[in-house]
């Protein structure tokens, strides 16, 4: 018998009073207990405040990203051990590499993108500077900085170890310590992820802490720097909203809950078209992988009218190939439910669903299981059902059978598809399969308000779509309405949600000092040698180069027209130029600008910089005719290490014309060795 600790304030504690047993999902036999009354979860709540989140703070993101690679890394070897384990919850080896090749993969993504898209710094600046006041000398820009509390994560039984991974990633790259509470019926997975987390030695003391079995009174004692993110069933996150702690404190409270996702056949995709065998097979996927249990799973099924025939007959035909039993079989494709717990639901639900629709495929009283015990394990065959009228149904749009059961239903025209999506009052995700994409707009138009995400798969996509049940690290996840209205994911708007977006206002060295990136209209320090002469750790931010200038000739003009063979009319005919309401006559061509802009700057000699990477946000702003002439003014806005010999330097760059009016404007980017 397996015992599930919590690991509370640096120690393990072994279940004991108050802990529940768990049963086999395959054989109904008792195989672990968890949970411990005597739980200190005040203890627990210090410590994450007080040592976890101080120590998670003191790194920088790309710190906090590095020791996320190394965690998901240490866990990709150690896989087959959680795999081992994982079937006793009815999950088959698919269903594994959904929930723990998935919590690893998604992992990855947070410590990449941590990398790429955040600073190797302690605050994340949201927006450029906002100029408050006529001279620029009172700017504003928007910060954002690390929750100082804990965040308490409430997962489901489905996914013990993506449930995990996909809240903890975002919540340890924002600098948040995290207290993890499993479902009980799956938490014996959850325990062991843990485990492997905290022996890996990667982490520092009191970022992650696990609850197995009830929380206790956890939420009465959170406070305003705390958040909580659950996923589950409705009824549990009402009650847990609920709670008159979290509200007096204004506790953020993010939701995963039920969902009547659905996927609609488009108008276009009739039998014999590449997008009808498409949709059979992913409903089919859907309905069956993790024995739908799946908070993305397809629940309704919306097609044509004259379609509804061919879909029974090809999703039956399909759905009979699933071989159902012990999820250890190779050849098995479904395993069981969670729990005969759960397997009373589901049938329950289903019954529901019977009393508007009609079964169309499998009966729960009559199928076979491989290399199980049927009535030991909670096992139940896949169910569609077909709703001919479902505009007078209620319980299709509502009711969640959180096992292998859809309903089929038919729609007259696309608004009508669109009034049926929307019925579902929020879901996390709804496909539509098809190859016109004037329908994709009008569903976007009428239902994307009521889904967290919209998928369209069709031929040309379909070799590299990922599934409309598989949400991404890079992309948004949750959804409006029944769904929980909560958001997570969605790449670094899912880190966004354990940190505090604040509104700060002062002058430009103010917020250079506190964003570590230089504000225009900061301190130039001018007095060093030329910038590009500076390793990446001897220049400053605000270093500024002031350029000499340089007349541009029509000389010069036609020289690089002919060159480049960029004629424009408006660098070559006066009288067109002129007719233009942008130009006097004939100027200079932006990038001839932009390369006098790089004579005017370079230091030419071998040294630190290494190559230039790029340029961003370009923008001419005044033209430049012959006769005029410019100057450069470069500046060190940003640096952000790169790899162990070179950093990104992000540079300020504005072209002045002879009358001191800014010409162009960009940041360029170059590689500087250290
Ligand atoms: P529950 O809502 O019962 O439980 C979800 C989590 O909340 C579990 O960790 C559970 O712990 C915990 N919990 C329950 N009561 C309390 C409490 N009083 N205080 C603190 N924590 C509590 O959902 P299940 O995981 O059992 O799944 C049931 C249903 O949820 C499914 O049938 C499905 O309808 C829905 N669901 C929806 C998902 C989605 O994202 N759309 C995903 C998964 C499930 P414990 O297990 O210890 O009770």
């Amino acid at each position: 018998m397996l015992d599930v600790q919590s690991f509370a304030a640096g120690q393990w504690l072994p279940s004991g009073a108050g802990a529940r047993n768990i049963a086999s999902a395959i054989t109904g036999d008792v195989i672990a207990q968890a949970g411990n009354d005597a739980l200190d979860v005040q203890a627990m709540l210090g410590h994450a405040r007080e040592v976890g989140g101080p120590a998670l703070r003191k790194l920088t993101f790309h710190d906090r990203a590095k020791m996320l690679k190394a965690v998901a890394l240490y866990l990709m070897e150690r896989k087959q051990a959680l795999y081992e384990l994982s079937y006793d919850t009815g999950a088959t080896l698919s269903d594994h590499k959904i929930d723990i090749d998935g919590g690893i993969g998604t992992m990855m993504v947070f410590a990449s993108k941590g990398r790429r898209e955040m600073p190797d710094a302690h605050v994340y600046l949201d927006g450029p500077p906002e100029q408050l006041g006529r001279a620029g000398d009172f700017m504003g820009r928007h910060i954002c900085t690390p929750l100082q509390g804990v965040a308490v994560h409430i997962n489901a039984f489905n996914f013990p170890v993506w449930g995990m991974l996909e809240k903890l990633a975002p919540t340890l790259l924002a600098g948040v310590p995290a207290i993890v509470k499993p479902a009980t019926a799956t938490s014996y997975v959850t325990e062991a992820c843990v485990r492997m987390m905290l022996e890996s030695g990667l982490l520092p003391k009191g970022a992650l802490q696990l609850v197995s079995g009830g929380l206790g009174d956890m939420l009465d004692h959170l406070e305003c720097q705390d958040a909580v993110a659950f996923t589950g069933s409705a009824d549990t996150a009402l009650m847990l909203r609920s709670n008159p702690k979290l509200m007096q404190h204004s506790v953020r409270f993010a939701s995963e809950q039920d969902s009547l996702n659905a996927s609609v056949l488009g108008p276009d995709a009739v039998a014999g078209t590449p997008e009808f065998d498409l949709f059979v097979k992913e409903v089919q996927r859907e309905m069956t992988a993790k024995a739908g249990q799946k908070c993305t799973a397809i629940r309704r099924i919306m097609v044509p009218e004259a379609q509804v025939d061919a879909v029974i007959a090809a999703l039956g035909e399909r759905l009979a190939k699933t071989t159902i039993g012990d999820p250890r079989a190779e050849a098995t494709r479904m395993g069981a439910l969670v729990s005969a717990g759960q397997k009373r639901d589901v049938l329950e639900k289903a019954a529901l669903i019977g009393a508007e629709a009609e079964r169309v495929f499998g009966n729960p009283d009559d199928f076979t299981v491989a290399g199980a015990d049927k009535d030991k394990g909670a096992f139940v065959p896949p169910m569609l059902f077909h709703c001919a009228d479902p505009d007078a149904a209620q319980r299709v749009h509502d009711t969640e059978a959180f096992g292998p059961v859809s309903t089929i239903m038919p729609y007259r025209d696309l608004p009508h598809a669109i009034d049926l999506l929307n019925k579902g009052k929020g879901s996390l995700v709804a496909s539509i399969i098809t190859n016109d994409g004037d329908v994709a707009r009008e569903v976007t138009m009428g239902s994307a308000a009521f889904h967290g995400r919209l998928y369209f798969n069709n031929r040309t996509s379909m070799s590299e779509a990922t599934g409309h049940g598989a949400p991404l690290p890079h992309m948004v996840h949750g959804g409006p309405g029944r769904a929980g209205g909560g958001e997570e994911l969605g790449g670094i708007r899912g880190v966004m949600h354990y940190m505090q977006r604040t509104a700060i206002q002062g002058s430009p060295d103010i917020l250079t000092s506190i964003g570590k990136q230089w504000v225009p209209g900061g301190t130039e320090i001018t007095d060093q040698a030329h910038p590009f002469t500076r390793t990446f750790n001897q220049i400053k931010l605000g270093e500024t180069f002031n350029s000499p200038s340089r007349e541009i000739t029509l000389e010069d003009i036609e020289t690089f027209a002919h060159f480049t063979g960029d004629t424009f009319y408006a660098h070559m005919d006066e009288d067109a130029a002129k007719a233009n309401p942008f130009f006097p006559g004939r100027v200079a061509h932006g990038y001839l600008l932009l390369s006098f802009a790089a004579g005017l700057f370079v230091q030419p000699d071998p040294g630190p910089v290494l190559a230039n990477t790029g340029l961003d946000n370009l923008r001419f702003m005044a033209p430049v005719a012959a006769g005029d002439s410019i100057r450069v003014r470069l500046s060190v806005k940003h640096k952000t290490p790169r790899n162990e010999e070179y950093g990104e330097v992000r540079w300020h760059v504005t072209l002045y014309n002879q009358n001191d009016e800014v010409a162009a404007e960009y940041e360029l980017l170059t590689m500087n060795a250290y």
